[in-house]
């Protein structure tokens, strides 16, 4: 017998899924303007490597065949750069993918998962899928607070996920803070290190945590390929952490998880080391330049070490909703940040040159 509430939403009877979190709206440009600058999803300025761009090439004359289940070649390749044991490494299809696949394995109904306030939106609903809770500590400003996300961790505590540089907020903690944060966890609580831009970070004392990784029984590190190797569309990111709980997450994931296109696509990027260089150097240069001209607007930059910046705004008429609009009418695409409670706030990718001259020029005229 179907509950009246089911058979008023279904005219048929259906599956019923478990329930889970609403996805945030896409919002889209106006369709009338001709040229559209894409700043909303931290994505590269730049193309990847032309030899990333060869190999994919090549790798489409071998569709017919399955991509090699264990990512072998990218998993030893990943382990030569990085100074890295490839048996505890485990590729996924983006980070996200890797989020997610850590929630599933290691929460359920029941536990608890420890987030920072103004942390990555995609931590929250890999875990309210996993059906478990979420339990967010209060931000220092908007840097995540070590002291505060120690407090929130409680018995039921099964995964802290900790973005470091954090999206969307730019902030980037010190390995000192992340080594403290790590010694004051209890064994049993998984430290997710989600290093998504440590390409980009120029801050000295900054360490993706794969140090941690090797020696603690409970950290992981997840490193990506979609920002600045520029590959965001083939979907390839990694987890390095201890052989156990790589163990657990080769047994959840689907076994053929990456495109054997992919595995030759992110191999070649690798091995391109001035590419990556040349990315990093000019990401660094355009933010250092982008934050400097934003202040002399008198708008309020966060500082950042990734390849995008939080940008503070000041109250209505001139307030960051309105700004959105503005641009959006020039076919400048930034991220509103309401969802992550910084109303006050928008998002900019750092693009090419052109294009933060192309956002600054506006802006300009915003605030004229
Ligand atoms: N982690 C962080 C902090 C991110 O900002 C992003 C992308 N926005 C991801 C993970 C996911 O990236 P991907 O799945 O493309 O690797």
């Amino acid at each position: 017998m179907l509950r009246p509430d089911a058979r008023s939403r279904h005219a048929h009877p259906a599956p019923r899924p478990r329930r889970h979190p609403a996805l945030p709206a896409r919002r889209v440009c106006d369709p009338r303007v001709a040229r559209v600058i894409r700043l909303a999803s931290n994505e590269c300025a730049a193309e990847p490597s032309p030899r990333a761009l060869a190999a994919y090439r090549e790798a489409s004359t071998q569709l017919k065949r399955y991509p090699d289940a264990g990512a072998t070649a990218l998993r030893r390749a990943l382990g030569e750069r990085h100074g890295l044991d490839p048996e505890r490494i485990v590729t996924g299809q983006g980070s996200e993918d890797l989020i997610y696949l850590v929630a599933r394995s290691y929460a359920g109904p029941g536990d608890e998962v420890v987030v920072s306030e103004f942390g990555y939106s995609m931590f929250p609903f890999a875990v309210r899928i996993a059906g478990a809770t979420v339990v967010a500590a209060k931000a220092a400003g908007v840097a995540p607070d070590v002291d505060a996300l120690l407090t929130a961790v409680t018995a039921r505590c099964r995964i802290l996920y900790l973005a470091n540089p954090n999206n969307p907020t730019g902030a980037c903690l010190p390995f000192g803070e992340i080594a403290r944060l790590q010694r004051g966890l209890p064994e049993t609580v998984l430290l997710v290190l989600d290093a998504a831009y440590a390409e980009y970070v120029t801050a000295a004392d900054y360490e993706p945590g794969h140090r941690l990784a090797a020696t603690a029984s409970n950290v992981v590190v997840l490193r990506t390929f979609s920002k600045a190797y520029g590959l965001a569309g083939l979907r390839v990111g990694w987890l390095h952490g201890p052989a156990d709980i790589v163990d657990v997450l080769n047994r959840v994931r689907p076994p053929t998880n990456i495109a054997a296109p992919a595995q030759a696509t992110a191999l070649a990027a690798l091995a391109d080391e001035a590419h990556l260089a040349a990315v990093v150097a000019a990401n660094a240069a355009t933010r250092r330049r982008f934050v400097q001209s934003l202040t002399q607007l008198g708008l309020a930059p966060a500082p950042s070490e990734a390849n995008f910046v939080l940008v503070g705004f000041p109250a209505a008429p001139r307030d960051a909703a309105a700004a959105f609009a503005f641009l959006r009418g020039r076919g400048i695409l930034g991220r509103r940040m309401d969802p992550y409670g910084l109303a006050a706030h928008l998002r900019f990718t750092i693009g090419t040159d052109e294009e933060m001259s192309l956002v600054l020029e506006a802006l300009a005229d915003f605030l004229a």
